[in-house]
């Protein structure tokens, strides 16, 4: 293994430590785990526990435990984003300092009032242009107790992203001023991610396609933080059920411990999700581990579609 400064790259595996891991997550942190071992990039593993329900007591080492049992590791961390909320306030006040950010008040009952008609399959309201404040200009960052929003330019974003393609999107449309810190004092999702992915050197982002369209949201984070050098995207497809909605309880317990307490072994779930990439038959699953797995995987033989989930496989 190289040493640590020998590596050129540094990707992260980053679970929510929200909820078990289930098959779907897990099969993403796999990927994600086995091409940076093939590439020799640096692995950061970061506990995401802020703009999630509240974690339960166990439930990071709970995490952690399940990745190290099916055979994955890391060389920097766990990190665990609550511990230090110092660098994405100061993230906040360099934001609300640049005028890019207001503090905004307005319910999501108000917002959606205000709002188009909402657009079919859009998994949130637009924050409409018409809602910002005309006054929006630098201030300081000095309420943590309320909602903040960035403001959204016009125009495209666009990348590339290592399995999706040329990604093109137009975020003040699709989502407008979105949120960077919430009322329950923490910064938002995309805020998190882009202050750590930046600190963490971060260069190679590999996740599920649901976050493809916060990708430009993120793009557009690094542009006005002056972080420089956005990581290289790639976005997997997701494991579904068969009812095409993303993997969760109601197709069943997918949770990966509720195998390992049934005594399954990860060679068999990781034997499962090499079937679930091609890199053997559907049909013909057979126990992996994970270093095998790491050996044989090909993004390329990767396809596009959503892995669907049955119960028997
Ligand atoms: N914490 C997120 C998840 O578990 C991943 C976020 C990201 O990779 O940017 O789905």
């Amino acid at each position: 293994m190289a040493s640590e400064s020998e590596y050129l790259e540094v990707t992260r595996l980053a679970p929510s430590p929200t909820g078990a891991l289930h098959l779907g997550n897990v099969r993403t942190f796999l990927v994600n785990w086995a091409l940076a071992r093939r590439n020799d990039w640096r692995i950061v593993l970061r506990i995401e526990d802020l703009d999630g329900p509240r974690v339960k007591p166990g439930a990071i080492e709970g995490t952690v435990a399940t990745l190290a049992w099916l055979g994955m590791d890391w060389d920097v961390g766990p990190i665990v984003q609550s511990d230090d909320l110092g660098p994405y306030r100061a993230a906040m006040a360099a934001l609300a300092g640049a005028g890019l950010a207001y503090p905004c008040e307005l319910t999501r009952a108000q917002i959606e009032a205000a709002a188009a008609a909402p657009q079919e399959g859009a998994h949130e309201t637009p924050f409409p242009a018409a809602l910002r404040p005309a006054d929006v200009g630098p201030r300081k960052f000095d309420g943590e107790a309320t909602n903040w929003r960035v403001v959204v330019p016009d125009g495209v974003v666009e990348f590339e992203d290592g399995f999706a393609g040329v990604q093109r999107h137009r975020p003040a449309e699709s989502v407008g001023d979105f949120i960077v810190w919430t009322k329950r004092g923490q910064p938002s999702y995309q805020l998190a991610v882009v202050v750590d992915d930046h600190r963490q050197g971060v260069t190679r982002v590999v996740r599920g396609d649901d976050l493809l369209d916060s990708a430009a949201r993120q793009t557009l984070l690094y542009g006005m933080l002056g972080f420089g050098r956005v990581p290289r995207y790639t976005h997997l497809p997701l494991v579904r059920g068969t009812d095409g909605k993303r993997l969760a309880k109601r197709h069943g317990d997918t949770r990966v411990d509720s195998y390992r307490e049934k005594r399954v072994r990860p060679e068999r779930l990781i034997g499962l999700m090499a079937a679930w990439c091609g890199i053997v038959a559907r049909e013909k699953p057979e126990p992996m581990s994970a270093s095998e797995f790491r050996e044989r995987f090909d993004l390329r033989t990767m396809r596009a579609e959503p892995i669907v989930f049955t119960a028997d496989g």
